[in-house]
């Protein structure tokens, strides 16, 4: 059944990666202890710590300013972290993309603690497209420009850059990060929570640089403080030592067995592809939400003519095997999650059945 994962989030893990934890549950090889037992202060964890931070700068060639922290409180900590550390008492609004739910989410957090204005917003249109270049005016005195390069629930994915070179920007990649290479160098943070690409709900990976943490206030409760969090070296507290380790495992697999991010990107773009010409040349059956260029390789959101249709699809995608195809409650209608761990055959499995399922209908 876990090959047949198509679930938003907490997402499919591959298999391999599986089997060692479930060993590790018992004992790690090296350690001899189960890993939900090991200390977060023993010689083990730290040399995970260190293989985490070694492997993330070496896959996405981080500039050497960048610090690698391991967080805990989601990508929703980080909608509030990142306006407390870079806009709180700024005299410019700090400026948002409104692109679906989860900039949403973002904006409404950020409004506590610092003034934000929204450059633009896809709200009025149902979120079904992302700006076009046209249509973004963005501030140069700007604290910074927050952006979500993966609408995880409409399924919206930016495929170029946005913002002035001059404005520090800001990216929750929680649902497209280590799908494909991304230029790093143009962002000041990048967060990602962990359980869609990189393991187990409970971690957030934070890359931030060395001019954010300067810049940062000081007296802020130190879980909310990235200097605080980067002079710990992600220990500040008690940290989430088996989520971690199973990123590592993720990151080993990703590197080692997929062979980096133009070879995982490659395996992504193929999946998205054999989905979306199912959509495309199902004559209208399946109705794709999100306009072309802006299609998410990793969510991929449609719906069925009637309500009927979408019970029915779920009901046989179900006896099928297929899981996790509901959409986001907020929205509704179907939702195929292709994560990094979700293979090829698994996508192929999914577009046969939806063929024959549009010819039974
Ligand atoms: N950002 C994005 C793009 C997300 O998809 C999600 C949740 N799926 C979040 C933030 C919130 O993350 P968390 O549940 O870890 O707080």
């Amino acid at each position: 059944a876990n090959a047949r994962n198509f679930s938003g989030g907490p997402g499919a893990l591959p298999e391999t990666v599986l089997l060692q934890l479930k060993e590790a549950m018992i004992a790690v090889p090296e350690v001899g202890l189960s890993v939900l037992g090991i200390s977060h202060r023993s010689d083990w964890f730290a040399a995970v710590v260190a293989e985490v931070e070694a492997r993330l700068k070496a896959l996405l060639a981080l500039p050497p300013d960048f610090h690698v922290l391991l967080l805990q409180g989601g990508g929703t900590l980080q909608f509030a972290m990142v306006p407390l550390a870079l806009a709180r008492g700024a005299d410019v609004p700090a400026e948002y993309l409104h692109t679906g739910y989860w900039s949403g989410k973002a904006i409404a957090e950020a409004r506590k603690v610092a003034p934000v204005r929204v450059v633009w917003s896809g709200e009025a249109e149902g979120f079904c497209r992302l700006p076009d270049d046209d249509e973004l005016v963005f501030d140069p005195r700007a604290p910074y420009l927050h952006v979500v390069t993966n609408e995880t629930v409409e399924g919206l994915q930016f495929h170029r850059l946005v913002g002035l070179e001059e404005v520090p920007q800001v990216a929750d990649m929680s649902s497209d990060f280590l799908s494909r290479p991304f230029d790093a160098g143009r962002y000041a943070l990048i967060y990602a929570h962990a359980q869609k690409n990189l393991g187990p709900a409970g971690v957030t990976v934070v890359l931030v640089r060395e001019a954010v943490l300067e810049r940062a206030p000081e007296g802020l409760p130190a879980m909310l403080d990235y200097r605080a969090q980067a002079a710990a070296h992600s220990i500040l507290n008690t940290p989430p030592v088996f989520a971690i380790y199973a990123v590592l495992l993720v990151l080993r697999w990703l590197m080692d067995e997929i062979g980096g991010l133009e070879a995982m990107a490659a395996i992504n773009r193929a999946k998205a592809e054999r989905l979306y010409g199912v959509l495309d040349a199902s004559d209208g059956f399946y109705r794709p939400r999100a306009r072309r260029e802006d299609r998410s390789l990793m969510n991929v959101v449609f719906d069925l003519p009637s309500e009927a249709l979408r019970a029915a699809f779920l009901d046989e995608a179900k006896r099928a095997g297929f899981s996790g195809l509901a959409g986001h409650r907020a929205l509704g209608g179907i939702r195929a999650s292709l994560y990094n761990a979700v293979t090829l055959e698994a996508v192929e499995a999914l577009a046969d059945f939806m063929e024959t399922f549009r010819r039974r209908h």
